[in-house]
């Protein structure tokens, strides 16, 4: 069975070494000094090792099962979720006000990190509660935050996001869920939900829904859509669970991988529901709050990625097949360890250095979140919704890619069960569908994200790597293996920019047939970024003569194989978006 080693180090280096996050002017962020962010990542990783990441392939086997109406979780969920718990790992970054542990978004996303990777099943039910506690705590009244969160947060109830409908994924406006208001300000829902994840289980006293539904009477389409709090079992205002609501799991869907999260078709037959936020205004709710779900799923796409490299490498330094072509390296034995061909030291190094940029890309659009939240930072917010489409759309597809190359790595045993590998092909696979899928991301971020507020978000970015490239210039050790590289990468993210501007208001096509590879193109510049930073920090480090010397060395050969390896994509991705639509529409629906 595959094993999970949590990446304390490789975290703690973008932490400090590239984020500099205790030097940071932000509320909270003093407290991240080294130590204690290396005493929680300690804590969360044997955590993540030794009780959640052994039950991940107990939960991708025994799957959920619906039991006369409720569903029973694999053996020893329960048991680990108390554990959670128990150890206040489910408020570390919530509000004290309501029993959290205060801590930026940032340090809750490297912990995140460590559990995702280990179960990601498992970990949704309390990333899911998370996402329900945020939209309560932007828009819920004094009453209903008093009334719901803390027990959210400690997860003793836990949360859902109930959106979509048999016939309305993407397009929410064609939602039919009602929502009739009550003489006493509530409202009855009536309607069914699909694919909901965490949508009823046995490791919560309570469920409470946040759901999307029309008010009869409202405006058409997507502009009429309002947001509910719908608890599976009622509250007095004592915060006294009560009777049952209208709310029933109709089943449980059988999918391809995160068998260990239920996911359920909720049916609510005139439940009980309480208005959160304004009539009508439940898309902007639930807007608030997407840049950090969307993390989160970008964040599972890469953890998935990194625990699959894990055991490739472990299988690869073991598995003695043929000899390496300059000459025995294991003369004693019947053969050379896999590790030993180029071929796989390819495969390696993709997932090594993508896994490592990832991360720290993903570390920077936390910390552009604390910085917005936190500081009001408006340059931060406007950056961090720029690029939350290419966190989200970039890290799961490539996540999933790596996670097949992982697979690759052990040959047939990779595809047979026993192994594990398929699993996190399995699990990684919905990350680029829900929360959006990546198709959508592409489009929501050259059909809106580009021209927001006249451009200015993504004239930010360009000037953010010029500014580096320009300040770094002379720096002979950084200039010909990472700034000439990270400069021609941003030339092409630029060139489709421009691209998009001259062709996009007169032919929608030609920008919406290359947003896929524009998204792409972007996420490499970006990680080509935090590379050429990360470059330099390692370089700083060795200079101090402070530091595992050969931590740094690695990382700098690392960062060398993606801007040698993986930016030169950016010209394949910038060939494809000039061609247009032409051969993208070219054939009439009936050819297909
Ligand atoms: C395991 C699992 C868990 C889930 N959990 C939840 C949950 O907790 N809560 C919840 O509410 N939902 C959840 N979902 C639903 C998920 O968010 C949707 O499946 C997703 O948003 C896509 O919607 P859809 O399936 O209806 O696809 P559709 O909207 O029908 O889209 C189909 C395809 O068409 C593309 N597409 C759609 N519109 C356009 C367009 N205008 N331009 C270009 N391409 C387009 C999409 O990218 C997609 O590839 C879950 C789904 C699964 C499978």
């Amino acid at each position: 069975m595959p094993s999970y080693t949590a990446p304390v180090n490789d975290i703690q280096f973008v932490l400090h070494a590239l984020l500099k996050a205790s030097e940071q002017d932000i509320p909270g962020y003093d407290e991240l000094e080294a130590d204690f962010t290396a005493a929680v990542l300690e804590e969360a990783g044997k955590i993540a090792a030794n009780v959640i990441g052994p039950l991940n392939a107990v939960g991708d086997k025994e799957g959920c099962v619906l039991e006369n109406g409720v569903v029973r979780t694999p053996t020893g969920f329960k048991e680990a979720f108390e554990q959670m718990k128990e150890g206040g790992w489910t408020a570390l970054d919530c509000d004290p006000e309501y029993g959290g542990q205060g801590m930026p978004v940032l340090l809750g996303t490297a912990v995140g990190e460590l559990f995702s990777g280990a179960n990601q099943a498992f970990t949704m039910y309390q990333g899911l509660t998370h996402g329900a506690y945020s939209a309560i705590h932007a828009h819920g009244t004094d009453e209903q935050k008093a009334k719901w969160l803390p027990k959210m947060v400690s997860c003793e109830w836990t949360g859902t996001m109930n959106l979509t409908e048999p016939h309305c994924g993407t397009d929410l406006g064609l939602m039919r869920t009602k929502a009739v208001p009550q003489e006493d300000g509530s409202y009855r829902i009536s309607g069914q939900k699909i694919f909901i994840s965490a949508g009823d289980h046995d490791m919560s006293e309570n469920v409470v829904h946040l759901v999307l539904a029309k008010i009869p009477g409202g405006p058409e389409g997507i502009k009429g859509v309002s947001l509910f709090i719908v608890p599976k079992f009622r509250v007095d205002d004592a915060g006294t669970i009560g009777p049952r609501n209208g709310v029933s799991v109709g089943k449980l869907e059988e999918k391809m991988g995160i068998h260990g999260n239920s996911t359920c078709v909720m049916n609510f037959d005139e439940a009980e529901g309480y208005l959160l936020g304004t009539e009508h205004k439940g898309m902007r709710a639930m807007f608030t709050m997407m840049n950090e779900a969307r993390l989160g799923v970008a964040m599972q796409g890469m953890a998935q990625a990194e625990a699959a490299y894990q055991n490739a490498v472990i299988y690869a330094k073991d598995r003695l097949q043929g000899r390496a072509v300059t000459g025995a390296e294991n003369p004693d034995g019947p053969a050379d360890p896999l590790i030993v061909h180029p071929d796989i030291r390819r495969n390696l190094m993709d997932q090594k250095s993508f896994v490592e940029g990832a991360r720290a890309f993903m570390l920077w659009g936390a910390n552009m979140l604390d910085k917005s939240h936190r500081s009001g930072d408006a340059k931060a917010e406007g950056l961090i919704s720029l690029l939350t489409p290419v966190l989200k759309g970039f890290l799961t597809d490539k996540g999933l890619e790596m996670t097949i190359q992982a697979q690759q790595v052990y040959g047939g045993h990779g595809y047979i069960e026993e192994w594990g590998m398929s699993q996190f092909v399995r699990d990684a696979r919905i990350t680029q569908i829900y929360e959006g899928a990546n198709g959508v991301q592409a489009l929501d971020l050259v059909g809106r994200k580009l021209a927001t507020d006249g451009g200015k978000h993504v004239m930010a970015f360009f000037e953010l790597v010029k500014s580096f490239i320009k300040e770094n210039g002379e720096d002979e050790a950084l200039k010909a293996d990472f700034l000439e590289p990270l400069k021609q990468a941003s030339k092409d993210l630029q060139a489709a920019g421009m691209f998009f501007m001259q062709n996009g208001m007169k032919n929608p096509n030609a920008a919406l047939s290359g947003s896929y590879d524009f998204m792409h193109l972007f996420g490499h510049v970006c990680l080509g970024l935090v590379w050429a930073q990360m470059a330099k920090a390692a370089n700083e480090a060795l200079a101090s003569g402070e530091g595992d010397a050969s931590f740094y060395e690695t990382k700098l050969a690392t960062g060398r194989y993606y801007m040698a390896r993986q930016l030169p994509a950016t010209s394949m991705h910038l060939a494809r978006i000039q061609s247009g639509a032409d051969t993208v529409m070219a054939l009439d629906a009936e050819a297909f």
